[in-house]
């Protein structure tokens, strides 16, 4: 089922998690951050109560490439975590709703 999905070891999960860190001090990121608003809820934060997340996390391999990081609110980011990423839905998504 999962045979497509690469396996990170503890190495590769290291490599990307210094580049998370880079990509943290970027302009692109910065950018980003100043609009204030979370990727999966959508509400509006200050850029200081914004997270970098991985859509796809990196323990399922994911990588640290532009298209997989998105600004993330700190609630969104835990109840991510404790969920599988493709199942997870915020409740308050406005594409949620019918
Ligand atoms: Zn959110």
């Amino acid at each position: 089922m999962n045979e497509f999905m690469h396996i990170p070891d503890e190495d590769d999960i290291r490599m990307e998690k210094n580049k998370a860190r880079e990509l943290r001090r970027s302009q692109w990121w910065k950018r980003k951050c100043a609009k204030g608003i979370c990727y999966y809820c959508k509400n509006q934060f200050s850029s200081n109560e914004l997270t970098m997340d991985h859509i796809v996390p990196l323990s399922r391999g994911g990588k640290t490439e532009k298209n997989n990081v998105v600004p993330c609110c700190k609630k969104c980011n835990s109840e991510k975590k404790s969920h599988l990423f493709m199942d997870w839905r915020p409740a308050s998504s406005p594409e949620n709703n019918g």
